[in-house]
C-alpha cells in the first residue's frame, strides 16, 4: 500500500518520510532524489535533467513513470510476494510523486498492485516554506536532512550521522523556490481536490514541529492498518 507524501517545498516531504521509514517500517522513493542521482551522470539526460531542476522546474510526466514504476517493482520483489500478501504488507512512501493530474492517473493504472491509501497533504504557509526550503542543507553521503537555523547539525557542515558533507540543494534559492512555489499552486494543488473525491485525502499542518506532524501521520497510519 502506497502513502502520497504532497505538499509545497519546506513543507517537510523528506523529513515525514525518512520518519515512516524508521518509525513505521516503510520503504521510501523520493522522485527528487532519484531525479538528483540522475542529474549527477555525465551524460544528455543527466545533464537536462539538473537544468531543469534548478530552474525550479518539472520533470518530464514520463520519466518520471519509469522512475516510480521500476522502483515500486523493486520494493516488491525485495519484500516477497508481489508485495501484497503475507503478514506485513509492503508499505512505501512516495515522497514528492505525484505532483500533477497526469502523474496522478498513470500512477493509478497501478493501482491493482499498488493501491493508493492516502494521499497526505503537508500544509504550510508561504514565507515558512521559504524559509525551511532556504535554509535546509542535506548530507550528500546520506540524504540527512538539516536546517542551518531550526536543526543544525552539532559540528558545522558535518552529517551528525555519518560524517558526510552537508551542501544546500542548487534548487533551494529564493527565485528557483518563487517559481517552484507558483508551479506547485498551477500543477500539485489540483491534486487535492483530486484525491478527495477519491475519498484518499488527509490534512496536516505542518507548521509545526516535526515530531507533532509525525504524530498526526503515523495516527493516520495507525488507522488505516
Ligand atoms: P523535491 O526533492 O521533491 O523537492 O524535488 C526537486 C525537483 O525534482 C522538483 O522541483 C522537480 O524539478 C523535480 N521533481 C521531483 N519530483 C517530480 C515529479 N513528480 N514530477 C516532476 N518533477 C519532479
Amino acid at each position: 500500500m502506497i502513502y502520497l507524501l504532497s505538499g509545497a517545498p519546506g513543507a517537510g516531504k523528506g523529513t515525514q518520510s525518512d520518519m515512516l521509514v524508521e518509525h513505521l517500517g516503510f520503504r521510501k522513493m523520493s522522485t527528487g532524489d532519484a531525479l538528483r542521482d540522475c542529474a549527477k551522470e555525465a551524460t544528455e539526460l543527466g545533464a537536462r535533467v539538473a537544468a531543469i531542476m534548478n530552474k525550479g522546474e518539472f520533470v518530464a510526466d514520463d520519466l518520471l513513470f519509469d522512475i516510480v514504476a521500476a522502483g515500486l517493482d523493486k520494493f516488491a520483489r525485495e519484500h516477497g510476494n508481489g508485495g501484497n500478501s503475507g503478514d506485513a504488507p509492503l508499505k512505501v512512501v512516495l515522497d514528492g510523486y505525484p505532483r500533477n493530474i497526469n502523474q496522478a492517473e498513470a500512477l493509478s493504472s497501478l493501482s491493482d498492485k499498488y493501491p493508493v491509501m492516502r494521499y497526505v497533504l503537508l500544509q504550510i504557509d508561504h514565507e515558512h516554506s521559504i524559509s525551511r526550503a532556504v535554509g535546509r542543507v542535506i548530507c550528500g553521503a546520506c540524504r540527512a536532512i538539516y536546517h542551518r537555523d531550526t536543526n543544525p547539525p552539532q559540528q558545522e557542515n558535518r552529517c551528525d550521522g555519518c560524517g558526510g558533507q552537508l551542501v544546500q540543494r542548487g534548487d533551494d534559492v529564493r527565485a528557483s523556490l518563487e517559481k517552484r512555489l507558483t508551479i506547485y499552486k498551477r500543477e500539485t494543488e489540483p491534486l487535492i481536490a483530486y484525491y478527495r473525491e477519491r475519498d484518499k485525502l488527509a490534512e496536516v499542518n505542518a507548521d509545526r514541529s516535526v515530531e507533532q506532524v509525525f504524530a498526526d501521520i503515523k495516527e493516520l497510519v495507525l488507522q488505516d492498518a
